[in-house]
């Protein structure tokens, strides 16, 4: 059975970009491999500045919204990365395979980078931490996002590098699993969905909420009466559609939005109804957390038990490989 390792940044309560995204799917993948591991890469976010008070506040929200969401914590392991120092330790000892071109030349460190005036170490280093959050747990496949495709890559040549280095097969060549739900805009069908941007629909909103997002929520600009005939598929509500209605809704979307058979407003009311749908027993569960926290807790010490265990013995070998491991009297000398 491959075991599955998946990130995710502690950005406070999830939103329906990141549930699209990543979260659905790790849902579901915790019923075809059980002992998957889904950490909360509390070390990636301090790579810029923050106020270590928000961060308290987002860790806690994303742990209790990814339980909300359905991350069960019998099925899968759920940890803050921060509670495994393992993930730092393997880092460093990758910071000496990588080259330093290697990570200048990563897109998202060249994006961030350009924004800043002085760039700290930590951003150019972040995908060596993103590939020791993989290979600590010896991971096989990693569900990820298009955009995260790149660091993997890095991660996989990182086994590569050390497999060749220490003699051994030791590290799987982590594979990608590619997310099924095509990335989504966001509501205002510019950019990517964020919740600074104000352009998503968080998980725990209400229905009248999610109502007034919808309601202004960018459509087909070409169909601007409601006798235009659309594009469904230049749309991003039809996007939305198709994660949240039944197969039969989407093609009903289709067959009318092609004929101007109804409106878009007509076309949003019913995504509202599909999204209530999915989202109350989600928002249900996040309610009951917030009167049972120590749920919450519960499940991240057990995850993070089950991580570190691996992760111990991970580092172990490691460290035999690496002549690392404990100082013993020598019997001979390969020098
Ligand atoms: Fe988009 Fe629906 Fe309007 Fe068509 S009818 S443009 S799919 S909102």
């Amino acid at each position: 059975m491959a075991r599955i390792f998946s990130g995710i940044q502690p950005s406070g309560e999830l939103h329906i970009g990141n549930y699209l995204g990543a979260v659905k799917n790790w849902v579901q993948l915790q019923e075809t491999h059980p002992g998957a591991l889904f950490c909360v890469v509390d070390y990636h976010a301090i790579t810029g500045a923050y106020d270590p008070a928000v961060l308290r506040a987002r860790r806690w929200g994303m742990a209790k919204s990814l339980l909300a969401a359905g991350i069960d914590p019998a099925k899968c392991a759920l940890f803050m990365q921060s509670d495994v120092p393992e993930h730092t330790e393997l880092s460093w000892i990758f910071t000496t395979l990588t080259p330093l071109g290697d990570l200048e030349r990563q897109t998202q460190f060249k994006d961030k980078s350009s924004k800043v005036e002085s760039i700290p170490a930590g951003l150019l280093m972040y995908p060596v931490l993103q590939s020791a959050d993989i290979l600590l747990y010896r991971a096989d496949s990693v569900p990820v996002g298009e955009d995260q495709i790149q660091h993997l890559e890095l991660a996989r040549d990182t086994a590569r590098k050390w497999n060749a280095k220490f003699g051994q097969e030791y590290f799987p060549e982590p594979k990608p699993l590619l997310t099924p739900t095509r990335r989504i805009m966001g509501l205002d069908g510019q950019s990517k969905m964020s919740k600074s941007l104000g352009n998503t629909i968080g998980l725990m909103e209400t229905d009248d909420e999610i109502w007034a997002k919808l309601r202004p929520a960018m459509t087909d600009p070409q169909r601007v009466r409601k006798t235009d005939v659309g594009r469904p598929e230049v749309c991003n509500i039809f996007q939305l559609h198709k994660a949240f209605s039944s197969a039969e809704t989407v093609a009903h979307v289709d067959a009318q939005c092609r004929t101007a058979g109804w409106g878009c407003m007509d076309c949003k009311k019913v995504l509202q109804e599909g999204m209530v749908q999915e989202l109350t027993p989600i928002r249900r569960r996040a309610e009951m957390l917030d009167t049972e926290p120590q749920r919450v807790l519960d499940a991240l010490a057990s995850g993070a038990e089950t991580a570190r265990g691996i992760a111990r013995e991970t580092m172990r070998e490691v460290r035999g490989y690496m002549g690392l491991d404990a100082v013993t009297i020598p019997t001979d000398s390969p020098a």
